[in-house]
C-alpha cells in the first residue's frame, strides 16, 4: 500500500512538472509563433511586380507596416521530432566541422555548453573573454553555414524550379545571383538553383585560408569582416525564403521551432554585432521585431 501511495505521489509530481514545462514553452513560443503566422500571411498576398536584389521598397515596407498583429493568440503545439526530419544526411553541402583542439574548436564547445546549459540566447552569444571578434564571428558563420545547408536541405524536395522559379521572399522580394567573381549583370534563378549557388559560394569562402585562415590568425581583420557581413547578408536571404514560401512545409515536418531556434539566434547574432545593414533584413522585418523586442 505504502508502495503505491508514494507511486502516486511521484506520478503527481511528474505531471505537474510536465505541466510547468508545457506552460512555459507555450509562453516562449508563442510571441514567435504569431510573428511567423504574421509573416506567413504576407506570402499569400497576390504576386506584385518583382524587385530585383532585395532591395527594401515602399511597397514591401507598407505590406508589413500595415500587417496587423494577430488577434487570438497562437499556441504551438509540442512535437517530438523524428529524427530523420532532421538528418545531418539532408543537408545541402556536408557540414564544415572545426578542427579539433583549435581556439575555434574551443569557442564552438563553449557555444553548444551554453546552450545545452539553458543559458538565453542573448547571453549564448556575447564574446567570451580572451577572444577576438573576428574569431567569435568565424564560429558563427560555420554555425550557421551548416544549420541552414540542413534547414533547407530538409524542404529542398518541395523547393524546385517549378513551385519557386525565382528567389523570392514572399511578393516583394526578388534577389538575383551576382557571383562577384564575374563581371556579369545580377541574374534571375530558380529558388534552388539560387541556394545551391549561394551555400557553394560561402562553402567556398570557408575554404579559402585567406579569408578563414587556419591557424586563426586574422591579420586583417575589417577586411574579414567584411566578407562575413557579405556572408551573413546571403545566408538571411535563404531564411527569408523558407519563412516567406516554406513556412508550411517545416510545420507539416514539425521542424518549424528548430527553425526558429536557429533564425533567432542567427539574427539577434547579426543585430548585436551590427553584421548586416537593416534594410537587408526588412524581409522579416515583423519577425525580427518580434524576437528582439
Ligand atoms: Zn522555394
Amino acid at each position: 500500500m505504502d508502495a503505491q501511495v508514494l507511486v502516486g505521489r511521484r506520478l503527481e509530481a511528474d505531471a505537474r512538472d510536465l505541466q510547468r514545462r508545457v506552460e512555459t514553452f507555450k509562453t516562449s513560443a508563442a510571441p514567435i509563433t504569431a510573428a511567423v503566422v504574421a509573416v506567413h500571411k504576407i506570402s499569400s498576398q497576390p504576386e506584385e511586380p518583382a524587385h530585383s536584389e532585395g532591395e527594401s521598397t515602399d511597397t514591401a515596407n507598407q505590406a508589413l507596416l500595415e500587417l496587423a498583429e494577430p488577434t487570438e493568440p497562437v499556441l504551438a503545439n509540442i512535437h517530438i521530432l523524428p529524427k530523420h526530419v532532421l538528418h545531418e544526411e539532408r543537408s545541402v553541402l556536408p557540414a564544415k566541422k572545426h578542427a579539433y583542439g583549435t581556439r575555434t574548436w574551443n569557442l564552438h564547445r563553449h557555444i553548444k555548453n551554453s546552450m545545452a546549459n539553458g543559458l538565453d540566447l542573448t547571453e549564448c552569444i556575447q564574446l567570451p573573454d580572451g577572444y577576438q571578434l573576428t574569431e567569435w564571428v568565424a564560429v558563427h558563420v560555420v554555425d550557421f553555414f551548416n544549420e541552414i545547408s540542413l534547414l533547407f536541405g530538409t524542404i529542398s524536395e518541395f523547393c524546385t524550379a517549378k513551385t519557386c522559379p525565382q528567389m523570392t521572399a514572399g511578393p516583394c522580394y526578388t534577389y538575383l545571383w551576382a557571383d562577384g567573381a564575374q563581371h556579369a549583370p545580377p541574374i534571375a534563378l530558380p529558388a534552388p538553383e539560387y541556394v545551391d549557388r549561394l551555400l557553394h559560394w560561402v562553402q567556398d569562402q570557408l575554404d579559402t585560408p585567406q579569408v578563414f585562415p587556419l591557424d586563426g590568425n586574422y591579420t586583417d581583420s575589417r577586411a574579414f569582416l567584411h566578407v562575413a557581413g557579405v556572408i551573413f547578408k546571403r545566408l538571411f536571404r535563404v531564411y527569408a525564403h523558407m519563412y516567406h514560401n516554406h513556412l508550411e512545409t517545416y510545420a507539416a515536418l514539425h521542424a518549424e521551432a528548430h527553425l526558429n531556434f536557429c533564425f533567432k539566434r542567427f539574427i539577434l547574432f547579426v543585430k548585436e554585432f551590427e553584421m548586416v545593414d537593416q534594410k537587408e533584413l526588412n524581409a522579416l522585418r515583423k519577425l525580427i521585431q518580434t524576437i528582439t523586442s
